[in-house]
């Protein structure tokens, strides 16, 4: 693909198709190698060592920098070891403010690494004004923002916090996982990093466990790139070839998905079993506002609560069909989890009460399964509750 810029889903399908192989293959080969000949005395073909660089991870981190609207992209591990990167930054000296309703792992880490003095770290309500005022002015290092947030779809506004955060001197990383680029880039709404777990909607088939940071600054990127291969926390060339063959189809299957995930929302809000839904297209969502302004679509994430609390939930998971009780997100094939004990249990108790995530609450996962079927499998699911 060459000559002038393209647009978003035409990057996403065809970035690097054809690039002048040797052999005309039209989608780039997988280089499963880890080192490379060198041509001669001191002299490199482009490439020395998978470590540093391969080219299959560097198709996949052009093609994800170019979505995000970046300087570049460094593929690494896990979406885990991609929000370490962004926090490798970081010094003794350093706050870092999060949200705290953030990814229970992203807690996990965050609490570790300020348990071991690499940083000091402040969890707080970011869309709470006076809270981010507050916390702006102990003169962080790094703000990080998760929005949509997992699993409460809190919404906060990014170009807002990314203008402030500047304007205390902080660096700001949103965490675009749950969205993906096809539906909102932090980049131009002020972020300088933005993370993903690629394991989700970028992969798309819940086959591949990775991660990526793009950085909005060329010379971010290189600190960033150096780090990782300082660490070695890069992803694996094989792992880099599976996720840019997800991210071909990236734009249709999240416009089916979150299309499913609206159907989703509107039947389990008429249910009487249901209390609270959290999806941000409805139009009643806190967030919904801010939602339709920075991003491109609503996505195909969503939680509730059940009314009958942990009894209910236990019968619910155990009739519920089509939806398949797992953790993890974004593939085409529809779960549910059950945060307090799955993916937040991490985050202890404590964390997830003043975060607001009850015992009764349940994350979905809208796949790509026919509409009635989905709605068919909740039923089944909420039928099951005495
Ligand atoms: N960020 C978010 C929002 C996530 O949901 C997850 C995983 O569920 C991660 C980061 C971590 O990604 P990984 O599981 O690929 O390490």
């Amino acid at each position: 693909m060459t000559g002038k810029a393209k647009q978003p889903a035409t990057i996403a399908a065809a970035n690097g198709v054809a690039a002048g192989d040797r052999f005309g293959a039209v989608v780039q080969p997988l280089y499963l190698t880890s080192t490379f000949a060198f041509a001669g005395y001191d002299k490199t073909q482009g490439y020395d060592y998978s470590r540093s660089a391969n080219p299959s991870r560097d198709l996949l981190a052009e093609t994800l920098a170019k979505l995000e609207g970046g300087a570049g992209a460094v593929i690494t591990a896990s979406g885990m070891a991609a929000v370490d990167l962004v926090l490798s930054q970081l010094g003794p000296d350093d706050l870092v403010i999060a949200p705290h309703d953030c990814y229970g792992g992203t807690y996990r880490l965050l609490e570790a690494r300020r348990d071991r003095g690499h940083f000091d770290v402040a969890f707080i309500d970011q869309g709470d004004d006076a809270a981010m005022a507050a916390a702006l002015a102990g003169a962080p290092a790094l703000v990080f923002v998760e929005t949509p947030s997992n699993p409460l779809m809190r919404v906060v506004d990014v170009r807002r916090i990314a203008a402030r955060a500047k304007a205390a001197g902080a660096k700001v990383a949103v965490d675009n996982t749950f969205l993906s680029p096809a539906l909102q880039q932090p980049i131009s709404l002020g972020a300088d990093f933005v993370v993903h777990s690629t394991t989700k909607f970028i992969n798309g088939h819940s086959d591949v466990v990775g991660g990526a940071v793009i950085a909005a600054d060329a010379q971010d990127l290189a600190a960033l790139a150096h780090w990782a291969n300082v660490t070695g926390a890069i992803g694996a060339p094989f792992d880099s070839y599976m996720t840019l063959r997800g991210v071909r189809t990236l734009f249709v299957r999240i416009a089916q998905q979150q299309a499913n995930a609206l159907a989703v929302a509107t039947f389990l809000r008429a249910q009487p079993q249901v209390g609270a839904v959290y999806y941000p297209g409805l139009a009643d969502h806190p967030g919904h506002a801010i939602a339709a302004a920075q991003q491109s679509g609503f996505g195909a994430m969503l939680s509730f609560e059940l009314r009958g609390g942990p009894a209910a939930v236990r019968q619910f998971v155990e009739a519920v069909e089509v939806f398949t009780l797992a953790e993890s997100l974004g593939g085409v094939e529809s779960l549910v989890a059950h945060p307090a004990t799955m993916t937040h249990a991490a985050m202890g108790a404590e964390a997830r009460a003043a975060a607001g995530i009850g015992d009764g609450l349940l994350r979905l996962s809208v796949g790509l399964e026919d509409e009635n079927d989905l709605i068919g499998g909740l039923a089944a699911g909420l039928g099951a509750i005495a």
